[in-house]
């Protein structure tokens, strides 16, 4: 039987309006790049929103799910299995971590990160520790405690009463959290750089600062590495760049190279007080996905590929300057490593997604951060002659969009 033929008018017939994809249907991926069903071709700096961070259809992990889905794809958390053993080693190996707890997103990561945390404090202090303190504009997932963590009443508002004892404090501001912060806080959660919420890296000071106080007040530091973690910044997790290490730590997006999986990263410490039955997800950990992200693991846990990726970040630096200065619409590029912002100045002030629009008409595509950043998250491996390409077509986009005025 062949399949029905499916548009995007098949989109808002079938699916559920919360998301409003773009008209173009991608059907296939190889590297950098991508074809829709026109058989059109795109050079891709989404990356599947930091998640494709070998690109499609890469070798190593092609092979890896080939191999695996002919051994074994899931069998429970009733077992345990050998390619979650071997990924969570490698995490352990590489990192601050002595234990590893694997699951399927990065909300449930960060859901798991915080009852972790609550369960900690209360089985440690006592049931007045039970105080989150997270940040304005962060963004965490969208379980009900993970959307009500993150910053943004927008996405929390309007799902009835939200999990009790959440604070916000602002974002690089070391001030505002020390108002908050006291001995009844149990843990602040935070992004090392601020992704859906602008690509705006916490300054060394402020996240030296939020350690600082969170040892102060017995509170556990979350770093939500969700979409900075897996080499994304040039190292494998961000807090390595800082010199600053989280009691918890959450991974997902990059970690499966496309595939779904997240995982917590841990102290025995801390992690000792998720006892047997406290917490679980049938599908976390499944061979499948374990063989997947080892595999991804193996490519970018390397110098060469980590160093690759800060040369990477120059060139688009170095390009994104060059079109700043010939059209001016630019304030600032920021970010580090494979995760960048184009942030648009005073004059532009609210066009972020016109210009990923005129992005995708020459053939490129890009994010967007909020209304006024322009967000690349390309492959890690991504070839430098498709990054040239790529800014080609977004410079003849950046022109469209300012003649349109
Ligand atoms: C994407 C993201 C999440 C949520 O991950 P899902 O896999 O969509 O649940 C959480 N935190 C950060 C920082 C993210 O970028």
């Amino acid at each position: 039987m062949s399949e029905q033929t499916v548009t995007r008018a098949t989109f808002d017939e079938v699916m559920l309006p919360n998301y409003s994809p773009l008209q173009m249907i991608p059907v296939k991926g190889l590297g950098s790049h991508v074809w829709d069903q026109e058989g059109r071709e795109y050079i891709d700096f989404s990356g599947g929103i930091a998640v494709n961070c070998l690109g499609h259809c890469h070798p190593a992990l092609v092979s890896a799910i080939n191999e695996q889905s002919q051994k074994l794809w899931h069998v429970s958390n009733i077992w345990t299995n050998e390619p979650a053993l071997q990924l969570a080693q490698k995490l352990v190996d590489s990192t601050f971590a002595d234990k590893v707890f694997f699951c399927n997103s990065g909300a449930e990561a960060n859901e798991a990160a915080l009852k972790l945390a609550r369960r900690y404090a209360l089985e440690k202090f006592g049931a007045e520790k039970d105080q989150i303190i997270a940040f304005k504009q962060s963004f965490h997932g969208r379980t009900l405690f993970t959307v009500t963590a993150g910053g943004q009443p927008a996405y929390s508002d309007g799902f009835g009463p939200k999990p009790g004892a959440i604070d916000h404090a602002v974002y690089n501001d070391l001030s505002s959290l020390e108002a908050l912060i006291s001995d009844k806080t149990c843990a602040v959660i935070l992004e090392p750089m601020l992704g859906e919420g602008g690509v705006t890296p916490a300054t060394e000071s402020f996240i030296k600062g939020v350690r600082e106080l969170c040892n102060k007040h017995n509170a556990l530091m979350i770093l939500d590495e969700v979409q900075t973690g897996f080499g994304r910044t040039g190292h494998l997790y961000m807090y390595q760049a800082y010199g600053v290490t989280p009691d918890i730590l959450s991974s997902a997006k990059s970690l499966g190279g496309g595939f779904p999986i997240g995982a917590i990263l841990t102290t025995n410490e801390v992690g000792q007080h998720l006892k047997f039955g406290t917490h679980g997800t049938t599908y976390g950990g499944n061979p499948l996905g374990c063989a997947i992200a080892g595999a991804a693991f193996d490519v970018i846990n390397t110098e060469a590929v980590l160093s690759g990726i800060m040369q990477r970040e120059q060139m688009f630096r170095e390009h994104l300057t060059a079109i700043n200065e010939k059209y001016n619409v630019f304030s600032e590029i920021r970010g580090q490593g494979l995760l960048l912002g184009a942030v648009m100045n005073e004059a532009h002030q609210g066009q972020a997604r016109e210009f990923m629009a005129a992005a995708l008409e020459q053939g490129l595509m890009v994010l967007v951060a909020g209304a006024n950043v322009v967000r690349f998250a390309p492959a890690l491996v991504i070839e430098p002659q498709d990054i040239a390409d790529g800014l080609a077509r977004f410079e003849k986009a950046v022109a469209r969009v300012v003649a349109a005025g």
